[in-house]
């Protein structure tokens, strides 16, 4: 596992060491264990968001051990404080006191707002947002790059910004996150954003569950917004009304083997509650999004084509040539409503 701080020039290798760790995660034997965990703590250096997430992604199966090491590493840059295990405080995961991470306002206030839907099936609805924070990807027009690309990551973006983590992420128990909604509106619909969302389905599941027991008499209705690497659980899949899937093409500069995984994609693609969204930039982008049409069995009637567009001028130049491909093959158009409404603005 060393290998990692001495292979590709000392940066590591971190997709190749989380497909190690994740093949090995549900092995019974300690040594594996210690292994994982080691490979986990020298990969913080270099790729600390990868760390976090694969922690979040593999909640369930990741020992007590690795997460308890690998959490302190997180924090205090060493496996273990002085004094050994007795003076380490309990951990989160293992304690399993879930809070979720979710986009940090600049006032400190978790991204939580009440608006209007601006894109795909409900455009128009009154719905409240809540945006996680992390992300799997790292598209390089991401319009919400606060929520993944840290200082200490060689990520690039079109806008060049790097973020401070620690600036950018609130931590919050679901029942905190509910007073949040409450003392913003009572609009029984919701989105939940990110980042990338499913890397926190857990959690999703149990703030649905946790608005449904405390509001027994509302309708509520839930949708996610994903970028279909991740596929969603028997028990989220319960819960939420609406999967928003939006599969990154190479537009976004990310190798198709992170943005497209045949497995998520596949089981994405039979569910009735599936709408898929594709981000349109140029005409190499229609082909491309055909193919994966075709290649995932993704029905035409629950397509959406959306420019790509971060101001309404970007908008106005790149809707008809969209729109006019929908009509010639039988895909759904989508605004971007909200840049027209509020302009590329957080919280809006
Ligand atoms: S998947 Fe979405 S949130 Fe993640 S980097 Fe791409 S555009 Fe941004």
């Amino acid at each position: 596992m060393a290998l990692n701080t001495k292979s590709r020039g000392g940066k590591g290798d971190p997709e190749r060491t989380l497909k190690v760790c994740k093949a090995l995660i549900s092995d019974p034997e300690i040594i594996v264990q210690k292994a994982i965990s080691w490979a986990l703590r020298e990969l913080v250096p270099w790729d600390r968001s990868a760390v976090e997430t694969f922690l979040d992604q593999h909640d369930e199966n990741v020992s007590a051990l690795v997460k308890r090491e690998v959490k302190k590493k997180l924090v205090t840059g060493k496996k273990n404080q002085p004094g050994g295990f007795a003076a380490i405080e309990p951990c989160q995961h293992v304690l399993r006191i879930r809070e979720m991470k979710l986009a940090r306002m600049p006032d400190g206030s978790p991204e939580i707002f009440h608006t209007i839907q601006g894109e795909g099936r409900s455009i128009g609805m009154p719905t409240i947002f809540i945006r996680s924070s992390l992300c799997n990807l790292h598209c390089q027009w991401c319009d919400t790059a606060y929520t993944w690309n840290w200082e200490d990551t060689n990520f690039a973006t079109e806008s060049g910004k790097k973020y401070r983590r620690e600036d950018q992420i609130v931590s919050l128990p679901i029942e905190e996150i509910a007073n949040h909604v409450g003392d913003i509106s009572d609009c029984p619909n919701f989105v939940f954003t990110g980042g990338e969302p499913l890397l926190q389905q857990r959690d999703w599941t149990a703030l649905m569950k946790y608005f449904r027991k405390e509001n027994p008499e509302q309708t509520f209705h839930f949708e996610i917004e994903t970028n279909g690497t991740l596929a969603p659980n028997d028990g989220f899949l319960e819960s939420i009304h609406q999967l928003n899937i939006s599969p990154k093409l190479a537009n976004t500069g990310v190798a198709e083997k992170l943005r497209i995984k045949p497995d998520a994609l596949f089981q994405l693609a039979t569910l009735e509650k599936s709408d898929f969204k594709f981000v349109i930039e140029s005409d190499a982008d229609f082909a491309e999004m055909q193919q994966l049409v075709s290649d995932f069995g993704i029905r035409h009637d629950r397509v959406f084509l959306m420019p790509k567009a971060n101001s309404i001028d970007e908008l106005d130049a790149n809707s008809n040539r969209v729109a006019d491909f929908c009509k010639d093959h039988g895909f759904r158009f989508s605004d971007r409503l909200h840049i027209r409404l509020f302009g590329a603005k957080r919280g809006v």
